[in-house]
């Protein structure tokens, strides 16, 4: 703590990931040696930046831009770029970290990183996005490269940012590498890109259920968030015949006790993906009911997938969900449960995914997109989601080996943390202290 003043969202991830890492490293005492955990918490570069752009006035605005370089110890840094007004430097240190383990966990090349700049997309034209990707990108591109560092979206970019970002870099760095993932099918993007995390995260809730004999048909689903992870859990909790009662963004919850259809979901999509629009927009365009302020968490469900942002489901909302008999909560943000509210999930026995798990599906497509990119090939959509699911579940399945506890419960908090921690210390144990 009084290396990272003013950092508690990163000093939460590293408290969740250290609680999971001593009793194992005390019965593996090899993984104590070399400094291995003090490395481990420190990125290997950190950069912040100018940021100044013009808006369409003719104004000069200066936001901040960061890349953290987490971890390059099994393959090049890799994680999201964030555009949100809550980025500082603690939420995207936290991102970085986890990222690592998570993406250790996918089983592909993939080093720890993420980015992002507190920039505001929220009301901004089409030509400030275009010119705030760019005044980014006139920085970030010395910074990556497809062996160095390899951006994608998060909250506040998606396909249309990182096009604009990904059309910089060329021009800038005189070179089409691929170095963004999440790019436009145009130009180098992989089928089911966009609906990966979304969908990897119903894959893996659809396994947690299954090790209680159960699975989705039937059940009422909550979601929260309705950005590029929360549409496209919707759209495959749907196909698996659950019915999905909730959306929402940070202006309030929509309440559907109908449940989604695939004609709500096009309109949910549309008034977010191209008119950039509010979910009370959405509740306008279809007479359902809108509950300003408030979070998805009071209302009934048996499986919770909370798709927003970090530390937005607390302990009391995690009581309140279990007395309402929720089953199963996976993640599909990352650290959308604070610390209490995970311990909670895990004391009731309510199977409890926590992001780097049940989230990684996102960067494993990712992954999938680079060695198409390496190869200069484009596989089928099948092919990808039958990739995406096969990862899925062996995510799961490792959460499930390193997680057991002495009385046959699973502790994916654990099982995550350990998976992954073991595959990054054993790569950064066989090269050295650099
Ligand atoms: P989007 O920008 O597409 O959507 C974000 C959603 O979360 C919006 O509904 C947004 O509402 C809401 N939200 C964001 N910040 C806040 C806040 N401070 N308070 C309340 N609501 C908020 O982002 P994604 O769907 O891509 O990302 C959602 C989460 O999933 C993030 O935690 C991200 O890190 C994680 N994730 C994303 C992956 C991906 O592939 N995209 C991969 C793995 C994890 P509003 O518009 O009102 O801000």
């Amino acid at each position: 703590a009084q290396r990272n003043p003013g950092q508690p969202e990163f000093l939460q991830a590293v408290t969740e990931v250290m609680e999971s890492l001593w009793p194992f490293i005390e019965k593996h005492p090899r993984y104590a040696e070399q400094a291995l955990l003090e490395r481990l918490v420190e990125p290997e570069r950190v950069i912040m930046f100018r940021v100044s752009w013009f808006d369409d006035h003719g104004n000069v605005h200066v936001n901040r831009g960061y890349r953290i370089q987490h971890s390059m110890a099994v393959g090049p840094f890799k994680g999201g770029i964030r555009f949100h007004p809550s980025v500082t430097l603690s939420v995207l240190k936290f991102l970085a970290f986890e990222q690592t383990f998570k993406n250790a966990l996918t089983t592909l090349p993939m080093g720890g990183g993420k980015g992002g700049s507190d920039f505001d997309p929220k009301g901004k034209s089409p030509t400030e996005i275009m010119r705030f990707c760019q005044a980014f990108v006139t920085e970030l591109f010395r910074h990556v490269g497809p062996d160095t560092d390899v951006p994608a979206g998060d909250i506040g970019v998606g396909g249309r940012e990182v096009g604009f970002m990904a059309g910089m870099y060329k021009k800038l760095a005189n070179n089409a590498a691929s170095v963004f993932t999440g790019k436009g099918l145009s130009f180098g993007g992989s089928l089911i890109r966009p609906e990966a995390t979304g969908y990897g995260c119903v894959y893996f809730a659809q396994e947690m259920l299954a090790t209680r004999g159960q699975s989705l048909e039937g059940k009422t689903v909550s979601v929260s968030g309705s950005g590029n992870v929360a549409q496209y859990s919707v759209e495959k909790a749907m196909q698996l015949g659950a019915k999905v009662v909730t959306v929402s963004d940070s202006s309030g919850t929509i309440y559907d006790p109908e449940g989604f259809t695939a004609e709500k979901l096009a309109i949910l999509m549309d008034v977010k993906n191209h008119h950039y629009g509010r979910v009370n927009d959405y509740a306008k365009r279809t007479g359902v009911e809108f509950l300003p302020g408030k979070t998805p968490w009071h209302i009934p469900a048996d499986v919770a997938l909370p798709s927003a942002t970090q530390n937005e489901l607390d302990e009391q909302d995690a009581r309140t969900l279990i007395k309402n008999g929720v089953l199963c909560v996976a993640e599909g943000a990352n650290m959308p449960s604070t610390n209490e509210a995970a311990k909670v999930f895990e004391t009731a026995g309510v199977l409890y995914a926590p992001g780097k798990a049940s989230n990684a599906g996102g960067v494993a497509t990712s992954g999938l997109e680079m060695s198409q990119n390496a190869q200069r090939l484009s596989w089928t959509r099948d092919e990808v989601d039958a990739r995406l699911l096969q990862i899925m579940k062996s995510i799961h399945g490792a959460c499930l080996q390193h997680g057991k506890r002495a009385d046959g419960s699973v502790s994916y908090i654990d099982g995550a943390n350990i998976a992954g921690f073991v595959k990054v210390a054993d790569a950064m144990l066989a090269q050295g202290v650099v």
